[in-house]
């Protein structure tokens, strides 16, 4: 598959929410690419991929799944944040990807609010009628002290824009939360904020992922001079704790599988609120931050080989 992801380097990743949607380069890196915490991209400079190379990735992955005893349904369009692409663009894209998989009944791909919040309603609906959804929106936090030390370029006034936009137009999402992200300073102001914030809004997912330290992330250096002192493990399960409790959602998929994280818990909102809780209690009680050391020492090499 080097021919097709190969440009992306070790870091190709997608939302989780499509892990098993097909893949279409369309974006290498990010647009922003200036958070302290992320090294997803690495040396990438960020590129929009001439439609052509997209056609002929597109043909590279008709030919590998021709063999597929279900049609390819859903595509995940795979960068930093391919929806920073101006919708002329992105409806082209879909155009070839509907003709080679015709069968595809949903296109997502990772956004930023400004991405969302740059395009018209009418544009956005425009999207949606080309099979456009499911979104996945790094929100991160619903702390804007958090957000400006870290230097994502967007606020929580534009991240509650973005979905209250995707919920006024129907437009299906799922956001990604990470624990840990306000180090020791503000993981309490973190796991409330964010909890408070997500219950005004009806996200299909809340993907969790845990701060990971990218040893060429810039966030090393803020972590060296003791401006941003990260959370031991348990410290992220009591974040985890928090967060859980200040949600009230009406109908939303808690994923806390991620990889990054070190407890594993999924559940459905509302209904499963207390069982999840509980399960993190049993974990707090059976658990010390030694126990957890070597699975703190391997995430990294997890992320890396992802
Ligand atoms: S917006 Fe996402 S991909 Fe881009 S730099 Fe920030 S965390 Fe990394």
């Amino acid at each position: 598959m080097d021919d097709i992801y190969g440009e992306y380097g070790g870091y190709f990743y997608v939302p989780m929410t499509q892990a098993f949607s097909l893949a279409i380069p369309v974006t290498i890196g990010c647009s922003w690419n200036k958070c302290l915490y992320c090294d997803l991209n690495h040396d990438n400079k960020f590129r929009k991929l001439a439609l052509e190379e997209i056609k002929s990735h597109i043909l590279r992955l008709k030919e590998l799944n021709a063999s597929r005893r279900s049609p390819v349904e859903k595509v995940v369009l795979a960068g930093g944040n391919p929806f920073c692409l101006d919708t002329p663009s992105l409806i082209n894209i879909i155009k070839l990807v509907k003709e080679h998989f015709p069968e595809v009944k949903n296109i997502s791909s990772f956004a930023r609010a400004d991405d969302v919040l740059r395009k018209s309603d009418d544009e956005l609906l425009e999207l949606k009628s080309n099979s456009m959804g499911e979104l996945s929106l790094g929100i991160e936090s619903g702390n804007d002290e958090i957000l400006a030390f870290h230097n994502k370029g967007v606020t929580v006034e534009e991240n509650n824009k973005a979905m209250a936009k995707l919920e006024e137009l129907n437009i299906g999402y799922s956001t990604y939360i990470m624990l840990g992200l306000g180090g020791k300073t503000w993981s309490k102001k973190s796991a409330t904020d964010t909890g408070k914030m997500l219950s005004n809004f009806n996200p299909q997912v809340i993907t969790l992922v845990s701060l990971v330290l990218f040893k060429d992330a810039k966030l090393i250096e803020k972590v060296k001079t003791r401006e941003f002192i990260k959370l031991k493990p348990l410290e992220y399960i009591l974040e985890e704790r928090l967060l859980l409790e200040n949600l009230n959602m009406r109908n939303t998929i808690f994923n806390g599988t991620h990889k990054t994280n070190t407890l594993i818990l999924k559940g459905k909102l509302p209904e499963h609120k207390e069982l999840l809780l509980k399960r993190i209690d049993e974990f707090l009680e059976s658990n010390d931050d030694r126990d957890l050391r070597d699975f703190e020492k391997h995430k990294w090499r997890r992320w890396s080989i992802e």
